[in-house]
């Protein structure tokens, strides 16, 4: 994922409108600013735009139905055609984001083309903390309390025994990839180049070697075939699903230490040369327990690097840290929101005061639906299709 000056951030609870219904707290000329950039689709109420993609803009959104907060990217079908392979990465994403379910894995609601914009929907379940990037660029000496920093190793822990249930190699895990939901609790996002493991695939793995980010690439994928170590004769699936296990360790040690194990220093052959040899320093102030665990993940043998069920059970991860005074945790930086307040009466007001652009949408659709369809679909029919279109594999064009 990429960073935008879209994404600039404040605080949520610095917001004057941080508490109470925003309406009540508005002044009237900001209401109609506020109004006036609204946008309706189909059933959500979109507001501003929250990030640039490498396929198009991710606008927040109210959900009428739930008055929850979404998140929509809007993928245009022109540029996906220009790209080469696209559509399809676009549609295996979704295929393999709709097999995992996991609190700490970003999910997609649901997902719709519309044709005569020929634009293609994705709707997110919304992340008003921004990205771990950001929260570790407001913290200071750019690293996170231990406390904090475990917190979140434990969420992304998660998200990998998940994806090893699973089967599901993620290949990009990356602080741009790990988002922040309003309590600061994070998810994993962005599985634009993920991969279902099996041994069969694991030389196409190897041939594929360059995905992902070259700091965060694990010793055994890295693309030079003269740094790169041997790889393993008879890969298993939990040796292939080492590399993820890497990424999340340079994660850590990023989290905790505040700077890169393997700094790119202009050249990337030597960042592989560094990767490959396994040349890196924890400072000795470093909690010994987290050092170690880092160690081991950052083993440069995937034979030797502990795995999934070894990490589990690490004093790091086993043992809790007393939690530390509120006021020494990094706060995370909400999205500066077109409506500040997310509880759920508030969003509902803004949804009462949208009532009629959204029935005008909700008939404009049913004409639509009824002159290319008739006699037009039931509700049953439209709720089937909805549901289809979100479970079913996905088909963008
Ligand atoms: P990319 O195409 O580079 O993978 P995305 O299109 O997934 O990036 O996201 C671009 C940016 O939009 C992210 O860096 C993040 O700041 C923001 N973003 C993406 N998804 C969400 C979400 N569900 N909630 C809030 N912000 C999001």
């Amino acid at each position: 994922m990429s960073d935008t000056s879209a994404h600039s951030t404040t605080s949520g609870t610095s917001s004057p409108y941080a508490s109470g219904s925003v309406f009540h707290r508005l002044n009237p000329s900001d209401i109609k600013y506020r109004d006036e950039k609204a946008k309706v689709l189909r059933s959500y109420i979109v507001g501003r735009i929250i990030g640039e993609g490498s396929y198009g803009k991710v606008k927040e959104a109210i959900d009428s139905k739930t008055k929850k907060m979404v998140a929509i990217k809007i993928l245009s079908k022109k540029t996906l055609r220009r790209v080469p392979g696209g559509e399809a990465s676009i549609e295996r994403e979704i295929g393999i984001v709709e097999s995992l379910s996991h609190k700490n894995i970003l999910s997609i609601l649901t997902h719709f083309p519309i044709e005569n914009k020929q634009k293609f929907y994705i709707v997110l379940e919304y992340m008003g903390g921004g990205t771990l990037t950001h929260l570790l660029e407001n913290a200071p000496n750019k690293r996170l309390p231990l406390f904090q920093a475990r917190k979140l190793f434990l969420g992304i822990l998660g998200a990998l025994e998940h994806m090893r249930e699973r089967h599901i190699l993620h290949r990009d895990i990356k602080p741009d990839n790990l988002l922040l939901d309003d309590d600061g609790d994070i998810k994993l996002a962005d599985f634009g180049v993920a991969d279902v493991v099996s041994s069969e695939i694991h030389n196409k793995l190897r041939e594929n070697a360059g995905i992902g980010s070259p700091a965060f690439q694990a010793p055994e994928l890295i693309a030079s075939p003269t740094t790169g170590p041997k790889k393993p004769k008879r890969p298993n699936i939990d040796l292939i699903f080492k590399s993820d296990i890497w990424s999340a360790g340079i994660v850590l040690y990023i989290m905790v230490v505040g700077q890169y194990p393997f700094p790119i220093q202009g050249n990337i052959m030597l960042l592989f040369e560094d990767i490959a040899a396994g040349k890196f320093e924890i400072p000795d102030w470093v909690d010994p327990d987290c050092a170690d665990l880092i160690s081991s993940m950052l083993q440069t043998n995937p034979l030797e690097r502990i795995g999934l069920e070894g990490i589990r059970v690490h004093p790091f991860v086993k043992n809790s840290i007393p939690k530390p005074a509120k006021s020494t945790l990094v706060g995370h930086h909400n999205i500066q929101s077109m409506w500040p307040n997310h509880d759920k009466s508030a969003l509902a007001s803004v949804v009462k005061k949208m009532k009629p652009q959204l029935e005008r949408e909700e008939e404009v659709e049913r004409a639509a639906r009824d002159s290319f369809d008739q006699p037009g679909p039931s509700q049953e029919d439209e709720d089937r299709r909805t549901s289809q279109s979100s479970q079913s594999k996905c088909s963008i064009m």
